[in-house]
């Protein structure tokens, strides 16, 4: 898979077309200190965070979680979803592997924005599953994009990753935008009487490779 005989080359499909490379600091965190870099798209200005730990640059298989930003269950604590545990999760692993990133995508609700995702809410305690409630309120099932996560892992200079998911509409997003994915990592995640139906419903609506009961642990997965 990898060119050995000419290892410069990297991915380099739409360099900086889409954002910019605004800021950067290292940041210490209870899990040690991460390099925070903020990319801004120049046509929003939305702001998007990669979270790196250790060397990444032109290096193959770095794990990478690309991780969509979810308000009501990161910051409150929801239990409707799984997001803040995943991202926890992710954290954790590259944390103790000393090498990877958590590329946080400013895109709530998978896209839709945090004021429709709490309007499909209601629906959702009228009866709808998170699909037909996103459908009923006009949006597609999954709105991301990898173009945004692409372009990042390109300016941090990686050449391929181990992409920690359970989704394979990710692996091929990423693929679609040049980035060559090694392998996937699994990504465990507990369920609750609040999530168990919507991770159901992730997994059998959009093939989502969830583990929702206690396997055995691969020496690779997370959590
Ligand atoms: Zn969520």
């Amino acid at each position: 898979m990898s060119d050995t005989s000419n290892p410069q080359v990297l991915p380099t499909r739409k360099p900086g077309h889409l954002l910019e490379r605004f800021s950067e600091a290292d940041l210490p965190t209870p899990r040690g200190v991460f390099h925070l870099v903020v990319f801004r798209e120049k046509k929003n200005g939305r702001e998007h965070v990669a979270m790196v730990r250790g060397d990444v640059s032109g290096l193959e298989g770095v794990p990478v979680r690309v991780h969509s930003e979810c308000l009501t269950s990161e910051v409150f604590g929801s239990l409707k979803c799984d997001c803040r545990q995943q991202l926890d999760r992710a954290l954790d692993f590259v944390s103790q592997q000393e090498r990877g990133i958590v590329l946080y995508l400013r895109q709530e609700g998978r896209g839709i924005g945090l004021g429709n995702k709490i309007k499909a809410y209601a629906l959702q305690q009228k009866g709808a599953d998170t699909y037909d409630a996103n459908r009923m309120l006009g949006f597609a099932d999954d709105l991301r994009t990898y173009d945004v996560a692409a372009e990042m892992l390109r300016a941090l200079g990686v050449r391929s990753v181990d992409l920690i998911t359970n989704n394979p509409l990710k692996i091929a997003g990423l693929v679609e935008e040049g980035i060559p994915v090694r392998r996937r990592i699994p990504s465990r995640t507990e369920h609750n009487p609040h999530n168990v139906d919507y991770l159901r419903t992730k997994r059998e609506r959009t093939g989502h490779l969830i583990e929702l009961f206690p396997e055995e642990d691969t020496e690779a997965s997370v959590g």
